[in-house]
């Protein structure tokens, strides 16, 4: 084998949406098309939560059916394993997805879309604990996935993301450098850039945070982009532009959406309408933030600050009480020693 040359379009052509078509209509597919232009059902998983929380899910059941035949004739038809699995996650029901998947994934190893669709599903933009056997299996699959295909874009931004979000809470300028690399590979995933711009936030590149939140907005929008957004619009001063995301947030929440991404969206949305006079309807969203994510204290500090209960703190409560009870013991022995002098 020459390594110094390109992958060939046969290393390419190891996807097994092409050769099976759409599974729920059966129109042609190609792995350039993420979901199909015919019936609009997702092929290629680039985020979990955005294809849970679609509006209207593309009706898939004809194609389940006709799936679930040819499986039943052959339990051992990896395509018809593929097809289910990518059916029922267009029909919402990621843990049926994943068990088709996984059997698609050991009946067809040479298949790289069959272990990416798996890695995404089972990786869940990040919020699959990192110690699971889940997510162990999410990069053993990605890594299957570059194996037989090394020039897949978005397996490789995958990479590059989970790498990423495994730095953000710790390193952050690693998980910067992770996701712009994940850029750089495939540069139009929504998710890629959405948290790269957190990241750019928490360093205090702010004009830059939201320049990219913007474009992981405008590659499509969803609540948590839109809130992310409007939270780079609060730290950059641009409040009624914040408003306008904060609301488009709330109102792309849907029922699957993670009781902690809502509370996101009506913190942001809190914050911009705060600062920009409308307190009373801040002080409802700030509500709505801390009711659905009581645990988090940033969400219960804002609606104190936002209330006018507590201006700013910041000095940590039990060091200023330390101090004073320091400064009262000092005063009284300085009393007793000179009284008894
Ligand atoms: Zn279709």
């Amino acid at each position: 084998m020459d390594y110094g040359q390109e992958p060939s379009r046969s290393v390419m052509s190891s996807f097994l949406i092409e050769s099976i078509g759409c599974p729920a209509c059966g129109a042609p597919a190609s792995i350039h098309n993420r979901s199909c232009p015919y019936c609009g059902a997702v092929l290629l998983l680039t985020s979990l939560e955005s294809v849970l929380t679609r509006e209207g899910s593309a009706s898939s059941s004809g194609g389940l059916s006709r799936w679930r035949e040819r499986l039943d004739k052959n339990p051992a038809d990896a395509a018809a394993e593929f097809a289910l699995g990518v059916c029922y996650l267009n029909a919402n029901l990621k843990d049926r997805a994943v068990a088709h998947l996984r059997r698609a994934a050991s009946l067809a190893p040479e298949m790289a879309d069959v272990h990416y669709n798996l890695a995404v599903a089972l990786y869940d933009d990040g919020y699959t604990l990192i110690n699971s056997p889940d997510y162990q299996q999410a990069v053993a699959e990605i890594d299957l996935a570059l194996r037989v295909a090394s020039d897949f874009a978005e397996a490789r931004a995958l990479s590059h993301f989970i790498r990423g979000r495994k730095f953000q809470d710790v390193d952050t300028h690693a998980a910067i450098s992770e996701y712009e690399m994940g850029v750089q590979a495939c540069s139009d995933i929504a998710i890629l850039h959405n948290n790269l711009g957190i990241c750019l936030l928490k360093v205090g590149r702010l004009e830059d945070a939201v320049t990219t939140l913007r474009h992981s907005v405008g590659l499509g929008e969803n609540a948590q982009r839109c809130s992310n957004l409007c939270l780079g619009l609060f730290k950059t001063g641009r409040y009624s532009e914040g408003i306008q995301y904060g609301l488009r947030a709330v109102a792309l929440l849907r029922p699957g959406t993670r009781p902690n991404s809502q509370a996101d969206c009506y913190n942001s949305l809190a914050l911009c309408l705060w600062k920009d006079g409308q307190k009373e309807q801040a002080i409802i969203n700030a509500k709505k933030a801390v009711s659905l994510s009581p645990t988090i204290k940033i969400y219960r500090e804002n609606l104190a600050v936002i209330s006018g209960h507590l201006l700013k703190m910041p000095v940590n409560r039990r060091v200023l009480v330390a101090t004073l009870i320091a400064i009262l013991l000092f005063v009284l022995a300085l009393v007793v020693f000179t009284s008894v002098q």
